[in-house]
């Protein structure tokens, strides 16, 4: 006999759980695109696996996805002959949160304490396969991997826990039934056992999945009588229907797809929850044939900073999905960009070792990239300040990294200034409202903005009003070491070296003081720079300062305090 095992729930995956249990969640619907999504993802990979192994004795002919709906019973059943999943699979996917940076989720979940911040986080979080839970009290899973003979079972009320088994038999692939919550029987909004409701959230989600979606529709002859008189008895036939048109979005002409039909498609290729801010329809005719669809998000994943988790560019090879992720397709300072590179002639059997060395794949990174930095270029203010809170951080790594497009990044991008306490600038902007006479774009890093304000090496710049860009994002620590100049102006840390900011005139004032103050302070500082032989080089007279008495200046060549704080950190 089969032993049932009862297993616990991750403790943020019973957290997050809960919320979807008891969440009035306004988006129900939600739960079908989730699950058709992830049978379009399993319907995927097995027919990659089929290419890539040909030992592998699956029937790839007719992979589809079915959905049963049963009145009487209150189900809602889809199933999908796909990779399916084996028994250890299960516990790691779907017992535990499949998800990096649970450490912010858990923090997210305490603090979501009404309704409104519970629906936040679902759409934040982009709660895949637990969106079921928002209609079902009860879900059912039967799997059977491609290739095993075993099958497993999975079944919870979604409260904690989970029970599994092993099962001897089961089709190849995934069934999933959901038992629908008693409350929604009587509200037709929510009715997913109605044919008519099925079908228009299918057209309304998938209707660019690449497989057909496949529905029993019941048909019924009331009962009627001949010419002759005779009885004709009701009937009813039942009629398979394919719900989608199965085309895929990229090849469509931009005119041709709504606004709807790209959202929904983000929202399958991304696993995300939120709306695309850009959308990026591009081809390529000639001699290397593509075609491509890629989507900026409009609300940064929790773990962008989690570099394993992105999901990027998925690659297709003649409609063909071949891998999601594909880092060559994009750098990493854009790996917040999503969507999907067709290729016409790449082959099937195309492995990451292979695209790694590929001249035209290269050729088509260069292209994505300099696409994707024109539409932030002329995005509207109001998009751009969305982008650049969320993105921002990440599109300066770029400045590290990708020495070609330095220009167009420094050229999008926007950073805190003494010209204004709340907004921040472009460089352009600073460059326009630069003194006469100035010469270099002047700035300072550091860990905080109070902190940079307050620093003794401002008062010179501020006396002069002379505008400083407040530089406190780590990676600013970084990006200022290798990037000289911007639109022919040098940068020009304030914290380093000789900065120069008088005029001739003043200039010869000063200098005739500072002579004459040298002399007189000469035993001074003579004696403080032997006295502080062990942690200064020099002591000297500055026209730096205004209120302070003395400040601790960088050589030209040395590290800034924070970046020697960071290395410092690291253990270098
Ligand atoms: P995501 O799709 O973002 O990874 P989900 O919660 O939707 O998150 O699904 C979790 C994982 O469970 C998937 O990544 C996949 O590996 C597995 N899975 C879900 N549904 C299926 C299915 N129908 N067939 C095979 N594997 C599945
Ligand atoms: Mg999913």
């Amino acid at each position: 006999t089969a032993q049932v095992e009862e297993l616990e729930f991750q403790a943020e995956t019973r957290q997050l759980l809960d919320l979807m249990v008891h969440s009035i969640y306004s988006n129900k619907d939600s739960f079908l695109r989730e699950l058709i999504s992830n049978a379009s993802d399993a319907l995927d990979k097995l027919r990659l696996e089929s290419y890539q192994n040909k030992d592998l004795d699956v029937d790839t002919s007719d992979l589809h996805i079915e959905i049963d709906l049963d009145k009487e019973a209150r189900t809602f059943t889809l199933r999908d002959n796909g990779i399916g999943m084996s028994r250890a699979e299960v516990v790691d996917l779907i017992g535990t949160l499949a998800k990096s940076g649970t450490a912010e989720l858990r923090r997210k979940l305490n603090e979501a304490k009404s309704a409104a911040a519970s629906e936040e986080l679902i759409g934040q979080f982009g709660i895949g396969f637990y969106s079921t839970f928002i209609v079902a009290d009860k879900v059912t899973l039967l799997t059977r991997r491609a290739g095993e003979t075993e099958a497993t079972r999975w079944e919870s009320t979604g409260e904690g826990t989970y029970t599994i088994e092993t099962v001897n038999e089961a089709p190849q692939g995934t069934t999933i039934t959901l038992h629908l919550k008693p409350e929604d029987s009587e509200d037709h909004l929510y009715d997913y056992t109605s044919e008519w409701k099925v079908k228009e959230i299918v057209k309304r989600y998938s209707d660019f999945i690449a497989f057909p979606i496949r529905m029993d529709i019941e048909r019924t002859t009331p009962a009627s009588k001949t010419e002759d008189g005779e009885e004709v008895p009701a009937s009813t036939t039942i009629e398979t229907q394919t719900l989608n048109s199965m085309k895929a979005l990229w090849t469509r002409p931009k005119s041709d797809v709504s606004d709807e039909e790209y959202k929904e498609f983000y929202k399958h290729v991304s696993h995300a929850w939120d709306e695309p801010l850009e959308i990026i329809p591009l081809k390529a005719e000639g001699t290397f044939e593509y075609q491509a669809l890629l989507f900026i998000p409009s609300q940064a994943p929790f773990d962008l900073f989690n570099r394993d988790s992105a999901r990027g560019i998925h690659l297709y090879v003649k409609r063909v999905f071949i891998m999601d992720d594909c880092e060559e397709l994009m750098p990493e300072y854009l790996r917040f960009v999503k969507g999907v590179v067709d290729a016409q002639d790449l082959s099937l059997n195309v492995s990451r070792e292979i695209l790694q060395q590929d001249r035209q794949i290269r050729a088509i990174q260069r292209r994505l990239v300099k696409k994707v930095l024109s539409t932030i270029k002329d995005m509207s203010a109001e998009k751009y300040d969305t982008f650049w809170g969320q993105f921002g951080r990440v599109l300066k790594e770029g400045l590290l990294s990708d020495f070609d497009n330095k220009d167009a990044i420094l050229g999008v991008s926007s950073f805190a200034t003494t010209n204004d306490d709340d907004k921040l600038t472009r460089l352009a902007d600073y460059v326009e409202r630069m003194k006469d006479g100035q010469e270099q774009i002047y700035y300072m890093t550091g860990e905080t903005r109070q902190a940079i304000e307050s620093s003794p090496h401002m008062e010179a710049f501020k006396a002069k009003g002379l505008e400083v860009l407040v530089l406190t994002d780590p990676v600013d620590e970084m990006w200022v070491g290798s990037v000289q100049e911007f639109d022919g102006k040098t940068f020009q840390s304030i914290a380093k070296g000789e900065v120069d900011l008088d005029t001739e005139d003043e200039k010869q004032a000063t200098e005739a003081l500072r002579d004459e103050q040298s002399k007189e302070f000469a035993d001074l500082l003579l004696w403080m720079t032997s006295t502080l032989e062990d942690q200064v080089k020099e002591v000297r007279l500055s026209s730096r300062l205004t209120t302070s008495p003395a400040c601790v200046v960088g050589g030209d060549m040395d590290m800034s305090p924070q970046l020697e704080k960071m290395y410092r950190a690291s253990g270098q």
